[in-house]
């Protein structure tokens, strides 16, 4: 059996063929898989667990069907839906993880993140993500009327496009010590992120261990998934 790793599908009505795609992948080859790890923004945006939006909800109900067909549902909090909460976790019979966390599979683990928190040259990035950690911070937006949130997350959206645009390429990737500093201390020789919207896999030694960072990729034109079974992890795409 196979474990199945995604990230960075950014859902939203406004594209509708990532939505189609991936609940077509929820129906068709996660069915086959005894676990699924979405690490983070599955959703472009996500307002709060009442979040009433149709196109979500039709995912949320998708991924609800496959943890019922006895498929593990995991998820991790991504920059854009930070949100989720039990309500989530029961509406799509998953369940919430730590960033970072290990996993341990076919007789290996490896460290999943969602990735942002690697990305510590961004200094504003990781002030905004500070506040927006902050449970007070969150209970009072959740205490905000929906439109008033969809508002607010829609705003929140421009502004990050205007700072990726502004930032210099390298800020917006992983800092190497950041990672080396996570994996000596997770005591892990793998980790696997998503984020940077730049798949691939990196080999690196730290302390002298040969260590591989594999970054899963966005579904902007076809679905990125990460395979894990007992002959390792294997990147690989799903064209549209
Ligand atoms: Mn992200």
């Amino acid at each position: 059996m196979t474990a199945l790793v995604v990230s960075d599908l950014h859902i939203d009505a406004a594209w509708p063929e990532i939505g189609e795609q991936f609940i077509a992948f929820l129906e068709g080859e996660a069915r086959g898989a005894e676990a699924l790890y979405v690490l983070g923004d599955l959703f472009e945006a996500w307002i709060g667990d009442d979040d009433d939006n149709p196109h979500r909800r039709g995912v949320v109900a998708a991924l609800r069907r496959l943890s019922a067909s006895g498929v593990e549902l995991y998820f991790q909090h991504g920059n854009r839906d930070f949100l989720y909460g039990s309500r989530f976790e029961c509406d799509t019979g998953g369940l919430l993880l730590a960033d970072p966390v290990i996993v341990s599979r076919h007789g290996k683990r490896a460290l999943f993140a969602h990735g942002d928190a690697l990305c510590t040259d961004d200094v504003p990035y990781q002030r905004l993500r500070a506040l927006v950690r902050d449970p007070p911070w969150q209970r009072a937006f959740l205490g905000l009327g929906r439109a008033t949130r969809q508002l607010l997350a829609d705003e929140a959206r421009s502004g990050s496009r205007a700072h990726t645009a502004q930032q210099q390429t390298m800020l917006m990737d992983v800092n190497p010590a950041t990672v080396e500093a996570l994996l000596r201390a997770a005591g892990v020789d793998t980790l696997v992120h998503g984020h940077t919207h730049r798949p691939g896999v990196h080999a690196l030694s730290i302390d002298g261990r040969a260590c591989t960072r594999i970054v899963t990729g966005d579904w902007y034109t076809q679905g990125s998934v990460l395979c894990w079974d007992n002959a390792g992890l294997r990147l690989e795409t799903r064209p549209r």
